[in-house]
């Protein structure tokens, strides 16, 4: 497998072609970004923690019926991964109230939610990913009902297994963020998942060991992401 040119850099990552069309590379960068880019910086070492933890919970999510872009990590900041054609409809999935929906509501961050929320963001960094439902989606042909039927199934599974897995570890999963995309007619799971894109909350103290230390400069960024590393890559 050969690595080519560059296709797309992210604030995060860069996605390389290889010589199977089928397959490309994600490497993981250290850049961090945050308020839609008007903050910028770097976490240490972000990149290989973020690469560790992304290839655990995305093998853990296969297991449990989930199927992903996954096909193996390559070294410390590249995965091997299915090539997707990428549903611009981002998910985030809550089970805590915290950041945008607490700013909405005018509530206190850590309030309970009865069920699980699902929300729909347009994938657009020019317009900063608007709040999106599933009649936008269908009227702007995003994706079909019947995707996004899937997409709704996929996330909740995600977030009951992901929940668990994070609660046998002490932390609280109160958010997270999910992309899907097209492969070969099968929706997969894509992108990453880490302490860029889920809140966790360790037990107890309610510390937050995620990238809002990042965003709210709460300093111990690197520590919170090396910390969430220990507990899930061991
Ligand atoms: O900011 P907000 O409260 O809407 O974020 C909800 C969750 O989705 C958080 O865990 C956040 O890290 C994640 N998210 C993300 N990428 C975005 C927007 C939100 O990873 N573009």
């Amino acid at each position: 497998m050969e690595k080519r040119e560059a296709i797309y850099e992210g604030k995060a990552k860069i996605i390389y072609t290889t010589d199977d069309p089928d397959l490309v590379i994600q490497y993981f960068k250290d850049d961090a970004t945050a308020f839609n880019a008007e903050k910028k910086g770097t976490i240490k070492e972000k990149g290989i923690i973020n690469n560790e933890i992304s290839e655990v919970l995305f093998r853990l999510l296969e297991k449990e019926g989930v199927p992903t872009h996954l096909e193996k990590r390559l070294n410390e900041r590249e995965m091997l991964v299915r090539r997707l054609d990428i549903i611009p409809v981002e998910v985030v999935m809550r089970n805590v109230i915290a950041g945008s929906l607490a700013k909405r509501f005018g509530m206190e961050e850590g309030g309970s939610l009865s069920i699980p929320v699902l929300e729909h963001y347009y994938k657009s960094d020019p317009l900063g990913d608007p709040m999106i439902n599933l009649f936008h989606i269908r009227a702007l042909q995003l994706a079909t009902d019947s995707e996004m039927q899937e997409v709704e199934k996929l996330s909740f599974r995600v977030n009951e297994v992901l929940r668990n897995f994070f609660d046998e570890r002490d932390l609280i999963l109160v958010d997270f963020k999910l992309e899907f995309g097209r492969h070969h007619g099968k929706i997969l799971l894509g992108d990453e998942i880490c302490p860029d894109t889920c809140r966790l909350w360790e037990k107890g103290s309610l510390e937050k060991l995620d990238k809002d230390r990042f965003r709210r400069d709460l300093g111990k960024v690197e520590e919170a992401y090396q910390e969430v590393a220990r507990r899930v890559v061991g």
